[in-house]
């Protein structure tokens, strides 16, 4: 089956390193997988050749049996507009949807899409994807009920909606090939400082209101095979300056991060690499030494604030006191083993003062940060909330920008340093 995949333009405001290891991920991954059985092309308007333009000429001088579209809340304008004009030019192709912006807001994308064939909305994506290309060529569903996807019954012109599909604890997808001519491996790398993104593990249990992960890929932890992982790092090593991790939260199973490490220092696979956590998941002094000595040189950890009264909307935390000596700790610890921390803040929670922040910022600096990333608070929720009620419009879906989003002023700040602070952290001091 001859298959293409396309991510729309982006017209969210997020810095471009940022965007790539998702782009890895939700993909390059998904495809490699779909690649193995069919002849697979991708699309990816990040790229600087490839514009709609570009991506209506390749439909209309190829005939493909399936299109998918990666749908994430950065390119639901594009795809509005981009989704019936490729229609227009295949009315034959199968055209499905996939990705996280699904969960979040499903009524909103079938009111609005009704171009498409198939809706992806749980599980995991290249499973359901091999699923309708099996349904599509007639080989198994014969009833069109594929688990996780609601699709269009043409006869009545409306969507018959899926039954709940939960992963079903899934670990089989694959890592993209960096030999392969699938995505533009050299344009993703340069976007991202020679680095190539690993999916280490899917599901988080921590379902923090604000976050897609649980949506998106469920809450049981699931973790790749940890031979698979460290064969690809054993294959690629040469190809790359770091590797990324990618993982929800990568050290919540901790047995599993030593037995990851030290599989990577007995087989001498002398790779660096890169992942994300959460402070209460960095305590433990034996898997952080470990990490170190694997290779392990950064860690992207979501502190998202310090302070009590913001705390009450995210719940991050159930004492203040605590946390603030878990953070403490875990930068000792990194500190001690020549890990960089990269504590991620968020800005715009309810209680949050420029007092407050500044009090924030001060006390990460004290403690050892050096690169502190701060984005807006986005309350994805109220996006599903509206959704549910069948209000969501594309005015509040454009407005939850993580970088741009401004439901709440810190007291204190304005517009300008709101921004500034965002676009120009390391300049916090003389802004605050
Ligand atoms: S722990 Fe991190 S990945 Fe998991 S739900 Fe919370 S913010 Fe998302």
């Amino acid at each position: 089956m001859k298959v293409l995949f396309i991510e729309a333009e982006e017209t969210f405001y997020m810095p471009i390193d940022t965007k790539m290891p998702k782009r890895w991920t939700y993909l390059a991954e998904i495809a490699t997988y779909i690649s193995k059985e069919n002849e697979v092309k991708v699309l990816d308007c990040l790229s600087s050749k490839i514009s709609h333009a570009e991506v209506l000429e390749e439909v209309s001088k190829t005939k493909y049996d399936l299109i998918c579209f990666l749908a994430r809340i950065e390119t639901i304008n594009s795809l509005l507009k981009l989704i019936p004009l490729i229609r227009k030019i295949c009315p034959e192709s199968k055209m499905i949807i996939y990705g996280d912006a699904i969960p979040m807001f499903p009524n909103f994308i079938k009111k609005n899409f009704g171009d498409l064939d198939a809706i992806i909305e749980s599980g995991d994506w290249e499973v359901a994807i091999s699923n309708y290309i099996d349904f599509i060529e007639g080989k198994k569903f014969f009833d069109g009920n594929i688990p996780g996807i609601t699709i269009k019954d043409k006869d009545r012109n409306k969507w018959i909606d899926a039954t709940r599909c939960s992963g079903e604890n899934f670990t089989g997808w694959t890592f993209t090939d960096l030999d392969s001519k699938l995505i533009d491996v050299n344009l993703y790398k340069s976007l991202r400082h020679n680095e190539v993104t690993i999916s280490a593990s899917r599901g988080c249990p921590y379902n923090c209101k604000f976050c897609l992960a649980v949506k998106t890929f469920d809450k049981d932890d699931r973790r790749k095979n940890i031979g698979e992982i460290v064969q690809y790092m054993n294959n690629n090593v040469s190809k790359v300056s770091d590797f990324k991790l990618f993982s929800p939260t990568f050290t919540y199973d901790e047995k599993w991060v030593i037995s990851f490490c030290k599989e990577l220092i007995d087989n001498k696979i002398n790779a660096t690499w890169v992942t994300t956590s959460r402070t209460d998941k960095l305590q433990n002094e034996e898997m952080i030494e470990k990490m170190a000595e694997a290779g392990c040189k950064k860690l992207a950890v979501g502190v998202e604030t310090l302070d009590e009264k913001a705390n009450r909307e995210l719940k991050k935390f159930n004492d203040l006191e605590d946390y603030r000596n878990k953070v403490e700790n875990m930068f000792k610890l990194a500190n001690k083993y020549n890990i960089e921390i990269k504590p991620l803040l968020m800005m715009g929670i309810k209680g949050q003062s420029k007092e407050n922040i500044l009090d924030s910022l001060n006390f990460l600096t004290s403690i050892g940060a050096r690169d502190i990333r701060i984005a807006a608070y986005s309350p994805r929720q109220l996006l599903t909330e509206l959704d549910n009620k069948r209000t969501l419009t594309l005015k509040d879906i454009n407005a939850m920008d993580k970088m741009t989003y401004i439901d709440y002023m810190p007291e204190g700040m304005d517009n300008f340093n709101f921004l500034n602070l965002i676009y120009n952290t390391k300049k916090y001091v003389e802004l605050l």
